[in-house]
């Protein structure tokens, strides 16, 4: 054998190589999901090829094999896939040919002073998007990479230990495909252990399609599930695999409450599986705002921070997987792409129409209200664009009928002929307003008042304004003007004991109040605190006064 040519990495390899040797520990497991991708993508190339090559036809059996050896301290990953020629591992493995990775590595040094102060940051974002075959040499201080070219006879072996250079030497490979061999590292023996592999696979690429095999104790043990359940027909798909795959997802035990699933076609590709859980999970939603859907690119997991739905559906989890963002899309890209943007957009009018569609089943609905309708309600205050259509979507109790939920629609269709406004009460708890005197006026006159006890009540009327025209209006406001509903039968009031005891009391409450008033809110109480005509409601200042406003 001729002596290997030596070759020089190019100035943007050795720098993205400075990042990779000096990776936290907690993102060195990457490795494996970025030469799994590798070897997948192989595979589907070299499956591509042969639609027109029929020389380059895949084996029966086609897979991703994991070989770890301690005693030699290797790690090999294999695969069928379409290969390298010699100029291919020259370019493909000595420069940075794809977009996402040198992304990355721009990111990194426009990022300079500031880096420099924050070294401990950089490798994170390693984590979330790779950066790729070199994330291996987080792990390995020697990599091999024995490749041969499907339809070609010759192989190739390239090696390195990542410092500046590499050689590319000739090989023997039996059939055409590719392995990677890592010397482990002295701190990484971790990745040496069958078990702590599948785990990584598990995590990571689960949803590889081609199978993925660990060598363990003389065994080979298939180690993902192998199927994107999301990309299958609905027709293939079992309740059993739904739930487990929901249940999987989530770390939950219920089944969900509703299960979407759809395939986007056309300007915007992607599958979408999602599921609304039929409990509240063990933490509460109140702690992290962000949707933690699972963004795929073309079956790969990429991140579950990309926010596909806004915080008032953060309850919802599961997958997108699109066919229009690259695989190594970075953060950047994330944060601009109009690609998201639109999946965004389709993803929460589907989840908003499903609802509507569940709210028909009144009962159920309930169940589904009592665990996220105070959630959703966030969306009532803080969604300009979806106000309206969480409007209808939301459910209240009210005077009309204790325990029952009721939704705007159904309130405003029993309003009093007279009535100009959807009168509510804003407090801390239910039964404390269901007796509260604030609402004696309203239920002598018969007329019927939202009962509010979530936190974020105390907001939203509000910013709704009005429902199908008419406003929304706290009973505890000075607005609320009773006097052109009657009570029927009555007492007279005597008018001059009124005026004099109204004075009385402005005089001894003097500058603790702004005014005092007589009042047709009142039928057996005879005093109640309202708030003023404009500012904000009594629960409201009650809320403020506690956080110290
Ligand atoms: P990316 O996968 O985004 O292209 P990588 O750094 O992961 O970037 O890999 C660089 C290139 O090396 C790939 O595009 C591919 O051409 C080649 N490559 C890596 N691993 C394999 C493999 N197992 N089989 C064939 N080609 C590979
Ligand atoms: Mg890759």
């Amino acid at each position: 054998n001729p002596a290997p040519e030596q070759h020089e990495f190019s100035a943007e390899v050795g720098r993205l190589l400075d990042l990779v040797v000096h990776a936290l520990y907690s993102d060195r497991e990457i490795f494996l999901r970025e030469l799994v991708a590798n070897a997948a993508d192989a595979t589907d190339r070299r499956r591509f090829e042969a639609l027109t090559d029929a020389g380059r036809a895949l084996p029966d059996g086609a897979k991703i094999r994991i070989d770890p050896d301690k005693p030699a301290r290797q790690l090999t990953i294999s695969d069928d896939g379409a290969g390298m020629t010699r100029d291919e591992m020259v370019k493909n493995l000595g420069t940075i040919a794809r977009s996402g990775t040198r992304a990355f590595g721009q990111a990194i040094n426009a990022g300079g002073a500031a880096d420099a102060d924050k070294p401990d940051e950089r490798p994170s974002l390693i984590g979330q998007f790779g950066v790729g075959f070199y994330a291996a040499f987080m792990v390995a201080d020697r990599v091999e990479v024995t490749s041969r070219r499907a339809g070609e006879a010759d192989a190739w072996c390239w090696s390195s230990s990542g410092q500046g250079n590499f050689t590319i030497a000739p090989a023997t490979r039996e059939a055409p495909g590719t392995d990677i061999v890592l010397h482990i590292k002295s701190d990484a023996d971790e990745f040496l252990e069958p078990y702590r592999l599948e785990s990584i696979v598990r995590k990571w690429a689960d949803h590889i399609t081609w199978p993925i095999t660990i060598q363990r104790d003389g065994n080979e043990v298939a180690a993902n599930e192998g199927t994107a359940l999301w990309r299958k027909p609905k027709s293939e798909i079992t309740e059993e695999a739904l739930t487990e795959f929901y249940q999987h997802l989530g770390h939950s035990f219920d089944k969900p409450w509703a299960t979407l699933h759809w395939r986007a076609e056309g300007t915007l590709e992607f599958a979408a599986m999602l599921f609304i859980p039929s409990m509240r999970p063990f933490e509460p939603v109140e702690s992290v705002r962000e949707s933690r859907v699972r963004l795929h690119v073309r079956r790969m997991f990429i991140t579950d921070e990309a926010e596909l739905l806004p915080p008032f559906l953060r309850f919802v989890q599961g997958v997108v997987d699109t066919e229009d963002l690259p695989l190594n899309v970075s953060r950047e890209m994330l944060q601009s792409t109009p690609v998201l943007a639109r999946i965004r957009k389709a993803v929460t009018n589907r989840v908003i129409s499903e609802l509507r569609t569940r709210a028909k089943d009144a009962e159920s609905y309930a169940g589904f209200w009592s665990n996220f309708g105070p959630v959703l309600k966030e969306g009532l205050w803080e969604d300009f664009e979806h106000r309206a259509e969480l409007a209808g979507l939301a459910r209240f109790h009210s005077t009309h009928e204790p325990k029952a939920l009721t939704s705007l629609a159904d309130y405003v269709s029993r309003m009093k002929p007279e009535q100009d406004a959807i009168y509510y009460l804003v407090g801390d708890n239910e039964d404390a307003l269901a007796g509260s005197p604030q609402l004696e006026g309203f239920r002598a006159r018969g007329i019927e008042v939202l009962l509010l006890s979530d936190p974020v009540d105390a907001f939203w009327p509000d910013r709704l304004d009005k429902f199908e025209e008419k406003s929304l209006r706290s009973v505890t406001q000075g607005l609320a003007d009773l006097s052109r509903h009657a009570i029927e039968n009555a007492p007279e009031a005597d008018a001059t004991d009124v005026t004099a005891l109204v004075a009385a009391l402005k005089e001894a409450l003097g500058e603790d109040v702004s005014d005092v008033r007589s009042t047709d809110r009142l039928v057996s109480s005879a005093v109640v605190l309202s708030a003023s005509q404009s500012g904000p409601d009594l629960q409201l200042q009650r809320m403020m006064r506690r956080s110290g406003q």
